[in-house]
């Protein structure tokens, strides 16, 4: 189990992120002592509302909690016990969401898959159902489809191309 600690307000993204680290830092104390090399998610990420958060584990919330309340941050934060395995990063910038990895990154906005061609649902790549090697089922409307990587997957400049996963109907 991991304790996660998001930034609720996110009217400013990079405001967001500086307070998750400077969070992160005055708890760092306490809590890099008890990182789980198993399951464990390092840095500052954004969620599916793009908010800033970390993780952490620790064995004493009580003792979080007061640091967060002696330091001023109890209103401006959400702490929240994780349960979840650690999801997939984005592939372009390594920021991880949550267990299911989005469509789009909400971090720096890059596509990691098509929509449905068929009912145009935003589906994550990890939720098409497999019939065979890339031949999946759409989870939403039940179509045939196949999955493949984009060609080229990267540009002369070294960029991916997006999406990096190409949904087809078959
Ligand atoms: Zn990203
Ligand atoms: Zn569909």
């Amino acid at each position: 189990m991991r304790t996660r600690i998001t930034v609720i307000d996110n009217a400013d993204r990079v405001e967001g992120l500086r307070l998750a680290a400077k969070v992160r830092k005055t708890l760092e104390k306490i809590i890099s002592v008890e990182i789980d090399p198993e399951n464990f998610l390092p840095g500052v990420h954004r969620d599916e509302q793009s908010r800033a958060y970390f993780e952490f584990k620790t064995q004493n919330s009580d003792q979080v909690a007061k640091v967060l309340n002696n330091n001023g941050y109890t209103s401006c934060v959400e702490v929240k016990e994780v349960r979840e395995p650690v999801g997939q990063g984005c592939q372009n910038c390594g920021n991880v969401v949550g267990p299911t990895l989005p469509t789009i990154c909400p971090n720096c906005g890059f596509r990691d898959i098509s929509a449905c061609p068929v009912c145009h649902t935003e589906v994550s790549r990890q939720n098409y159902q497999r019939i065979d090697s890339n031949l999946f089922h759409c989870p939403q409307c039940h179509s045939q489809v196949r999955l493949r990587f984009n060609e080229p997957m990267f540009f002369g400049d070294g960029m991916y191309n997006q999406p990096l996963v190409v949904v087809i109907q078959e």
